[in-house]
């Protein structure tokens, strides 16, 4: 299949939902997939807890237990999975060139599924308490919060959407927005105004998140930051509704992306330079995602990036 052992068939950057599924579908093609793991091995299903919504497993499953099984799945096919990030990439020639410290990888098609990280506070309570109590993902967490009052932080649709999804399981939602105005849309705002669960905090800040001792949350320290005051807010969980960040700055100027940095695509998986489709490069999952942001979505695209590579490769006459 390989012409030389430098020159890949495929190459699948991102080790998440998308980049796994993508790695089974060529593995099973026998295409031999190079999978780069990339920063965050096993993308964000590594940080959830229970995955509740991932079909075919009635009870739930951790997180890091699905993708641990997606890893299994694929290298028993045949793909190769390397603890690595890219450290440049070239798509402007052909095999494609991939730097990843001192090694050079060329590759015939490569698959990018980087996804896209969730904004944080940064916090260090906060960062301990992920999956305990904090978490990035309403859809996957909100089940657990029927009937506790939670917070969710943020003032633009992201937070707006997640606080009115989060009603139906909590009893009390308190929005709260850093700054006086909202960058929601009038009609996002203004349901979760009309809410009766939902409650606003404005220019206040979160200064610590109560629990670590515990593992578990137990409240919020607050800063206003217009009047000065601190205070106490009792909640057992907080949402980030802050925004992502796709993984796709080191793509700039070879494909497209849009105004916040997300890869551009067409029929879902093709890449485009200036508006036109690119031959051998296909993007899956979050990292071009910025409405669904589903494990089974990152996935969907993860399958069908791959059979776009295997139909490509059959092209080229591999
Ligand atoms: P936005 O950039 O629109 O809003 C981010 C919000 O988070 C702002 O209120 C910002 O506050 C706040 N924020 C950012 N960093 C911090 C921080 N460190 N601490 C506290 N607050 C912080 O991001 P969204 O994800 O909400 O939306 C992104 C895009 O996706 C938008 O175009 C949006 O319309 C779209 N979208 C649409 C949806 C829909 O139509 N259903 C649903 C979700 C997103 P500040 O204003 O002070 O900077």
């Amino acid at each position: 299949m390989h012409d030389s052992p430098e020159v890949r068939d495929v190459l699948i950057l991102g080790s998440g939902c998308s980049g796994l599924t993508a790695a089974i579908y060529a593995a099973r093609a026998n295409l031999k997939p190079l999978v780069l793991e990339g920063h965050e091995p096993g993308g964000q299903l590594s940080i959830t807890t229970l995955v509740e919504n991932f079909p075919g497993w009635p009870e739930g499953v951790q997180g890091p237990e699905l993708v641990d099984n997606m890893k299994k799945q694929a290298v028993r096919f045949g793909a190769e999975l390397r603890m690595a990030h890219l450290t440049s990439v070239d798509l402007l020639r052909f095999p494609f060139e991939v730097q990843v410290g001192k090694d050079i990888i060329h590759t015939r098609s490569i698959i990018i599924a980087s996804g896209a990280s969730a904004r944080w506070l940064g916090l260090p309570s906060e960062q301990a308490l992920i999956g305990f109590g904090v978490s990035s993902c309403a859809t996957c967490d909100g089940f657990f919060t029927a009937g506790k009052e939670i917070a969710v932080i943020g003032g633009g649709d992201s937070a707006m959407e997640e606080a009115l999804f989060l009603t139906r399981f909590a009893s009390k939602v308190t929005l709260i927005n850093r700054s006086e105005a909202f960058r929601a849309s009038r009609i996002m705002l203004e349901r979760a105004i009309e809410h009766p669960q939902i409650h606003f905090l404005h220019n206040t800040v979160v200064e610590e998140v109560l629990g670590v001792e515990e593992r578990d949350v137990r409240g919020l320290m607050l800063h206003n930051r217009k009047t000065g005051e601190r205070s106490h807010l009792p909640v057992q969980f907080m949402f980030l509704g802050i925004g992502h960040e796709p993984n796709a700055s080191m793509f700039k100027g070879q494909i497209d992306l849009d105004d916040d940095g997300y890869v551009k695509t067409e029929h879902n998986v093709f890449t485009t330079r200036q508006g036109v489709q690119l031959h051998g490069v296909y993007a899956c999952g979050d990292v071009q995602d910025r409405r669904y942001r589903q494990a089974i979505t990152a996935a969907g695209t993860g399958c069908m990036a791959a059979l776009e590579v295997e139909k490509y490769l059959e092209e080229l006459g591999k």
